[in-house]
C-alpha cells in the first residue's frame, strides 16, 4: 500500500520552511521501506481528502486567509478527520483549523476543527521555544522557532501540546498547541519534526508505520538547538 502524505499550499504556506515536515516524513518513510507518494498541493489545486497523513505550515496573514477560504470549500480536511487520519499543523496552520482567527485586523471564520479562538496579541511573539510535552514521543523536551502576532486561546477542557518552558507558544496560558483528535497543532516552527524526530515518528506509529530506528544524525539538530536554548536560558537567568 502506498501511504499518501499531503503537504498543503506549501507555495503559501512555506515561509517557515514548513515544508521540511514533508521531507523528514518522506526520509522516514524511505529508511522504513515503505512505499509513499508526497503531495505538495498548490493553493489552486484540488485538495485530496484521501491522504493518510496532511501537514499545514506558516505564513503570512494574507495567505493564511487564503488558505481558510479554500479550505472550507468542500470541507476536505472535515473528512480527513472524519477517517482519523492525522494533520499537523503549524502556526497560521494551526490557528486556521480553529473556530476563528484575526488576519490583517479583521477576524475570520476557521474550519472549526479545533476547540480554540485565536486573537491578535500585544506584541509579535517572536524566538526560540523549548517545550516539555504531554505526548509520549520519547523526548523530553521539544525545540523549535515562534514568529507570530496572534495568540491561540483553546476551551478549557482541551489538551495543550506541551508546557512552555523557554518561549511563548500559544501566548498567554504557559502552553503550546494542542491535541485534538487525530490533529496536533503547535506554534514551532523549525520545522518541528527536523527539530523533534521523535514527533516525526510518533505521528508515523499513527498511519501504521513503524519508522527505522534514528541514528545520531537525527538527533543532531534537535541536541544542538537544545543545548543552544539552554545556554541562552542559563545566561540570562545569570546575567551573564
Ligand atoms: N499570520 C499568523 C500570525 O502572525 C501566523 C504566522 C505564522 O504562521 N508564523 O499570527
Amino acid at each position: 500500500m502506498t501511504l499518501k502524505i499531503v503537504s498543503l499550499f506549501p507555495d503559501v504556506l512555506g515561509t517557515y520552511g514548513d515544508h521540511g515536515n514533508a521531507r523528514i516524513l518522506a526520509h522516514l518513510l524511505h529508511l522504513a521501506g515503505r512505499s509513499y507518494e508526497l503531495i505538495a498541493v498548490g493553493i489552486n489545486d484540488p485538495v485530496p481528502a484521501d491522504g493518510d497523513l496532511y501537514l499545514l505550515g506558516g505564513g503570512e496573514d494574507g495567505p493564511q486567509a487564503l488558505a481558510a477560504r479554500r479550505l472550507a470549500e468542500g470541507s476536505p480536511l472535515h473528512r480527513v478527520v472524519e477517517r482519523d487520519r492525522p494533520i499537523l499543523a503549524i502556526c497560521a496552520g494551526y490557528q486556521l483549523l480553529g473556530r476563528s482567527f484575526v488576519a490583517e485586523g479583521t477576524t475570520l471564520p476557521g474550519l472549526g476543527l479545533l476547540p480554540v479562538e485565536s486573537v491578535r496579541g500585544s506584541a509579535r511573539m517572536v524566538g526560540e521555544v523549548l517545550l516539555t510535552p504531554f505526548v509520549p514521543i520519547g523526548q523530553s523536551l521539544m525545540t523549535g522557532f515562534e514568529n507570530h502576532g496572534g495568540q491561540t486561546i483553546l476551551d478549557s477542557d482541551a489538551q495543550p501540546l506541551g508546557r512552555v518552558y523557554r518561549g511563548v507558544g500559544n501566548g498567554g496560558d504557559g502552553y503550546d498547541g494542542i491535541v485534538h483528535g487525530s490533529i496536533i497543532g503547535s506554534y514551532l516552527h523549525g520545522p518541528i519534526l527536523a527539530r523533534n524526530p521523535g514527533l516525526a515518528q510518533w505521528l508515523l506509529a499513527r498511519i501504521g508505520v513503524e519508522a527505522h530506528e534514528l541514528s545520531h544524525h537525527h538527533w543532531a539538530l534537535h541536541e544542538e538547538r537544545v543545548h543552544a536554548s539552554e545556554g541562552a536560558l542559563w545566561s540570562r537567568q545569570h546575567g551573564a
